[in-house]
């Protein structure tokens, strides 16, 4: 059996019916069809349209009355293809047809005419065969690409989660700042957006939370929310239990009993379990040799050897240990040599969200709309 050039705008029915979408139309002959073999052909012909849907349809029939498992599957999963260039099967290796790629739902680059975003262009389009070569082909701009990518990264894998037939949405200045991205996989998407409050412009997620790149990720979180009580400060005082001077190792935080602390880089918990006058202790140790020591603590949140995320909740604070209270007591040492975890910067562990939730949702509508139009 032999199908050749059924065309974008052919499809066929289960019911053995062939329509002729619009105006192409199809030309159909076959010949020598025996119990388990046929032999046919059909092809684009400008000419021939309605007078050979009646002979399609015929032979449809025929191949259901011969072998209608066969003919179910072409019609079911080949024939409704939108293109197809030929098959060539034994009814037996039907599977090994090739499939072809579905045209991509492709709308070339738009530039807005009018409003806020007067000047910027848009695009959107299906994944074909990888996010960063199917937006370049279609002309945007490798910044603005690279851009979705960073701001998007921690959402999505782009290496492994995208799929062919997954959409993407960019919208970009005509400066090449990229303004908005939405990336739709089968189980869930993610978007961005560039929001300017004042004169700061940041990029934010649908939800409002802003997003931490790789390029602002680099310092130490606090390992308690809100704004930090220093108790004890880091280095020589008189200790408040034994008395007489020593060398405090780290700082005390202040928090009531059972206050939640987290992590204050990535690493490997490499202790929890209690340690001396340290109570129970969580040590973490990080990249470039730096490690965090958390003392007093009343419980863990998590175990030794467990891999931690900066900003991770790790435990809460108690007053176990050598203590005169409830607080925490943060050590910092780099290359075992102790530091004042003070010194060093500490972003705020909030997640840090938009200035102005109102005019955020506005925005997001105003895209959202220029999306739907596109
Ligand atoms: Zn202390």
């Amino acid at each position: 059996m032999k199908l050749r050039d059924m065309s974008v705008g052919a499809r066929v029915l289960c019911g053995g019916v062939l329509i002729v979408a619009g105006y192409l139309p199809v030309l159909i002959s076959f010949f020598s069809a025996t119990a388990n073999e046929f032999r046919g052909e059909v092809s684009i012909n400008a000419a021939a349209a309605s007078q050979k849907n009646a002979s399609i349809e015929l032979l449809c029939k025929k191949l259901s009355e011969d072998n209608s498992s066969f003919v179910e599957e072409l019609l079911q999963n080949k024939l409704s293809g939108d293109r197809f260039c030929s098959i060539n099967p034994e009814p037996s290796n039907i599977e090994n047809i090739p499939s072809v790629p579905k045209k991509p739902s492709v709308s070339p680059i738009q530039i807005i005419s009018s409003g806020e975003f007067a000047g910027s262009k848009f695009v959107k389009s299906n994944i074909m065969s990888n996010f960063y070569a199917d937006a370049r082909k279609l002309g945007v701009p490798a910044s603005v690409v690279d851009s979705v990518i960073n701001n998007l990264s921690s959402k999505l894998d782009f290496r492994r989660s995208l799929k062919k037939g997954d959409t993407f949405e960019i919208m970009y200045s005509n400066k090449n700042v990229m303004l908005y991205s939405k990336i739709k996989t089968k189980r869930h998407q993610a978007a961005v957006y560039k929001f300017t409050h004042g004169n700061h412009s940041a990029y934010y997620f649908e939800n409002g939370v802003k997003v931490i790149t790789h390029a602002n990720s680099n310092s130490f979180v606090q390992p308690l929310k809100g704004k930090l009580h220093v108790s004890s400060a880091f280095g020589s005082r008189v200790h408040p239990v034994r008395g007489g001077y020593q060398k405090h190792t780290g700082v005390d935080l202040k928090a009531p009993y059972g206050t939640p602390v987290f992590a204050i880089f990535d690493g490997v918990v490499v202790k929890a379990s209690p340690y001396y006058g340290y109570g129970n202790c969580i040590d973490i140790k990080h990249p470039f040799g730096y490690s965090s020591r958390y003392g007093h603590l009343s419980r863990y949140a998590v175990r030794y050897g467990a891999k931690v995320k900066k900003g991770q909740l790790i435990g809460y604070t108690g007053s176990t240990g050598i203590s005169t209270g409830a607080h925490l007591h943060l050590e910092l040492a780099r290359n075992n040599t102790l530091l004042n975890p003070l010194h060093t910067k500490m972003v705020p562990n909030e997640v840090p969200l938009v200035p102005n939730v109102g005019s955020f949702n506005l925005l997001k509508k105003r895209i959202e709309k220029i999306a739907i139009t596109k």
